[in-house]
């Protein structure tokens, strides 16, 4: 790794309240390294009393842009200059360019959910999507299902049903769909919902390092070999959840391509260049392996 800096070199940020599991840092500075580009990528730990302050010091100190991550993803939009319009639609942002001081927020994870879903996109279209969880993650991917993918019908499950409900009214609203469904996270009761969706999403963080043994869904009954299965979790990059729905004969997605190629628009956002894809995922697949 290269450990000189220079006058010229420019900094690209990740702030967010932990963010000592990111990846981030390790993906655009492995990618810096490869297309030898005089950047280096640094974590802020920024508490929610400092995000105005700490955008502020962003502007203030010229750097070139940042990651955006849990728990400001949301609060942030207020005190940015523009929106993408993707990102103006979702409520998130999770990247932003500091443009000669105007701070413009984007929400790549678009990005990452269409690489990821491409694919699939003839099975997709016209069929039953059931999502777990309905947090920013869930927000960017409804998002991306209704324009890009055309589904029939979307059933939202989560935890706290109240927090499905408000996704659903604000997506039937800024996107004009009203094919949802919601129920609660319970798993016996969503054996018959889950087995008709020819894709299942887990947008929770249920089975994260170092819960590693957890799963949203612990019925392998609820897949079936018909089906995609997708987690977004990448760490580990073979979820508990993705398991049981390989034993059903299911399509398995990891978090990993989704978490390369969110971060791939950033980096061309920021530097113009584009990220070495297949490099970096063999160096990021490498590290979770350990
Ligand atoms: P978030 O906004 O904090 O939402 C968390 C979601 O997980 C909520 O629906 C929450 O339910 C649910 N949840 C958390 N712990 C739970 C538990 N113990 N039992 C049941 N439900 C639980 O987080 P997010 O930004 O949407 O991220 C969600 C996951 O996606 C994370 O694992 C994140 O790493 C992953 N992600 C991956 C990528 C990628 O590139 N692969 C990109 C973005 C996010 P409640 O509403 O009931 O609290």
């Amino acid at each position: 790794m290269k450990n000189t800096f220079y006058i010229n070199t420019k900094l690209i940020g990740l702030i967010g309240h932990p963010i000592r599991h990111s990846y981030s840092p390790f993906i655009h500075n492995v990618a810096f390294q490869i297309n030898e580009l005089d950047y280096i990528y640094l974590p802020f730990d920024v508490i929610p009393d400092n995000l105005e302050s700490a955008l502020k010091g962003m502007v203030s100190l010229d750097i070139q842009g940042f990651n955006v991550t849990v728990p400001h993803k949301e609060k942030i939009i207020d005190l940015l200059d523009e929106l993408s319009e993707e990102a103006a639609i979702i409520g998130a942002v999770n990247t932003v360019l500091n443009d000669h001081g105007k701070l413009k927020g984007y929400n790549t994870d678009v990005h990452g959910i269409i690489e990821t879903l491409n694919p699939y996109k003839d099975e997709i279209a016209d069929s039953c999507i059931s999502i777990i969880g309905a947090g920013g993650a869930a927000r960017a991917l409804i998002f991306t299902l209704i324009r890009h993918f055309k589904p029939k019908e979307i059933l939202i499950i989560n935890r706290t049903e109240q927090r499905a409900h408000t996704l659903q009214n604000y997506f039937s609203e800024k996107m004009k769909f009203e094919n949802f469904t919601v129920k609660e996270l319970f798993p016996p009761d969503l054996v018959d919902d889950l087995k008709k969706s020819k894709l299942v999403v887990n947008a929770t963080s249920i089975g994260m390092h170092p819960q590693v043994k957890d799963t949203p869904i612990n019925i392998k009954e609820s897949f079936t070999k018909d089906q995609i299965v997708f987690d977004m979790v990448y760490n580990p990059t073979e979820t508990q959840f993705l398991k049981l729905a390989k034993e059903s004969g299911a399509t398995v997605l990891t978090g990993l391509t989704m978490l390369v190629h969110q971060a791939a628009h950033a980096y061309e956002l920021w530097t113009g260049e584009k990220l070495p894809v297949a490099e970096v995922s063999r160096s990021l697949e490498l590290v979770l392996s350990k």
